[in-house]
């Protein structure tokens, strides 16, 4: 049996008569840049995200690139975050000007380790990028104090994690309610993706907002009026009217991929090859991937393409190897845990539409290989 590693086609086909009438008004209008879409969706995404402001943008790497450009970070300024993330996350503080420190990750989770924040921190760091990998929050309550202690602004790279949940000293919060910015993607494959690129960023500060504003305008605050240079970072109109129209399922796709998680992890735990991913019981995981460890990975993906079953290694070089940060000098070794994921990790099909029988096929496929 044939199973993709997502199939947007076929959740197209769910929403199509929610999505196309959207677009349309939007194309009757003519008005493509700012629309009142653009607004109504940064409201519903700040409500989502328990935040008090929405500043969409076109990417989800603009989103990351605008909060770090506010900071106005000089050469030698250091920002530290994890190597295990997709590139934008450090692309964009290279591409300020500023220098990133990668540190390790915790094994059960993928996400950065606090322990190894702390370790990292000098005189020059001036932030911290959380990322919330593959859909489950980063340990917030233990990275939040030592930046309030230092001073440091915080970004939570929520690209992954739209909507997810923890547990922080007994509340429920959400990815990007607690950070200086939390930030999103609409990259057609994420949890809510849209018809092309896009991207929003949600703060709970007025200050911040209203730059984070500008900044997107070509720092102009009103038009032809420019307080600073920002560059040309819009969300069209059209991708925030599919977005609005797809984001009351949300919720609901969100479920479905924790429960195929939930069969998935059953059939793999106690194998003695295949190691299912860890949940921090403090998480509500929202499984943007659903991501093993093995060994022979790169076998067992030879064998999943003969049988049809989609997959995919995120990530397969973390980002202190990358050829174009070897002026930073980290080597081989240095971050272990970082390394072995990126050595045995393979992510499975988990988006909502996917059925009882082409899980099975999943399933069946991995145990067959390992049998
Ligand atoms: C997708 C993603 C981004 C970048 O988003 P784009 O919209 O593709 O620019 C940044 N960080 C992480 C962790 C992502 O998964």
């Amino acid at each position: 049996m044939n199973v993709p590693l997502l199939d947007l086609v076929a959740q197209f086909r769910d929403i199509r008569d929610e999505v196309l009438p959207a677009m349309m008004a939007v194309i009757e209008r003519q008005g493509f840049i700012m629309g009142p879409e653009v607004f109504q969706l940064e409201a519903e995404v700040a409500r989502l995200s328990h935040a008090r402001h929405g500043i969409a943008c076109a990417s989800g790497t603009d989103a990351l690139f605008l909060p770090l450009k506010a900071l106005d970070l000089h050469p030698g300024d250091e920002v530290i975050t994890t190597p295990f993330t997709f590139f934008a996350t450090a692309g964009a503080i290279h591409n300020v000007g500023a220098t990133p420190v990668f540190v390790d990750i915790e094994e059960a989770t993928f996400n950065i380790s606090p322990a190894a924040i702390e370790a990292a921190i000098t005189s020059r760091t001036r932030a911290i990028i959380v990322v919330h990998l593959f859909g489950q929050m980063a340990a917030m309550e233990a990275i939040l104090p030592l930046a309030r202690r230092h001073g440091l602004a915080v970004i939570e790279d929520a690209a992954q994690a739209i909507g997810a949940r923890r547990q922080v000293h007994g509340v429920w919060r959400r990815a990007g309610e607690l950070a200086t910015v939390g930030t999103f993607s609409f990259f057609p494959s994420k949890n809510l993706g849209g018809f092309g690129d896009g991207g929003m960023m949600v703060t709970q500060s007025d200050e911040l907002a209203e730059r984070l504003r500008r900044l997107r305008l070509h720092g102009g605050s009103r038009q032809y009026l420019h307080e600073e240079v920002g560059v040309n970072s819009r969300l069209d109109t059209l991708q925030a009217a599919v977005l609005l129209a797809k984001l009351p399922h949300l919720s609901a796709w969100s479920q479905a991929r924790a429960r195929h998680a939930g069969r998935y992890t059953q059939a793999f735990t106690g194998h003695p090859a295949i190691c299912p991913p860890g949940v921090d019981p403090l998480n509500e995981h929202i499984f943007h991937q659903y991501t093993l460890r093995v060994p022979r990975r790169d076998e067992l993906q030879v064998h999943l393409r003969e049988q049809g079953v989609g997959h995919a290694v995120y990530y397969p070089l973390a980002l202190h190897l990358q050829p174009c940060f070897a002026h930073l000098g980290y080597t081989r070794g240095r971050l272990p845990v970082s390394e072995r994921a990126m050595d045995s990790v393979i992510s499975l099909p988990i988006y909502p539409e996917l059925t009882l029988e082409q899980q099975d096929a999943v399933v069946g496929s991995l145990l067959a290989f390992y049998a």
